[in-house]
């Protein structure tokens, strides 16, 4: 079932296939209709949640979203070191 969100993507009015570019000039004409999207904050959450490897997401590319979940792992991985020097 899709999430309630997708429906007011501005994406619901493009074809697919815009969001899933196969050069960098794609990935930029989708990033701009993105960036003009109500739901944006949450797409790119759904997309980092579900670990989704295609397409342009909540107006980040797939590059983009690696290595916001590169950023957000090392930052994990940081506080849970803190926090087992803290219980020492
Ligand atoms: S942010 Fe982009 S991909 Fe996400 S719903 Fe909006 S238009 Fe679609």
């Amino acid at each position: 079932m899709e999430p309630t969100w997708m429906a007011k993507g501005l994406c619901a009015n493009q074809p697919p296939e815009t969001f899933f570019p196969s050069d960098g000039v794609g990935v930029e004409v989708a990033k701009r209709i993105c960036a003009q999207c109500t739901v944006k904050d949450g797409c790119l959450e759904y997309a980092l949640t579900n670990r989704i490897d295609h397409g342009v997401w909540g107006g980040c590319s797939e590059r983009q979203r690696r290595r916001i979940l590169k950023a957000r792992r090392k930052e994990a991985e940081k506080a849970e070191k803190k926090e087992r020097k803290l219980l020492r």
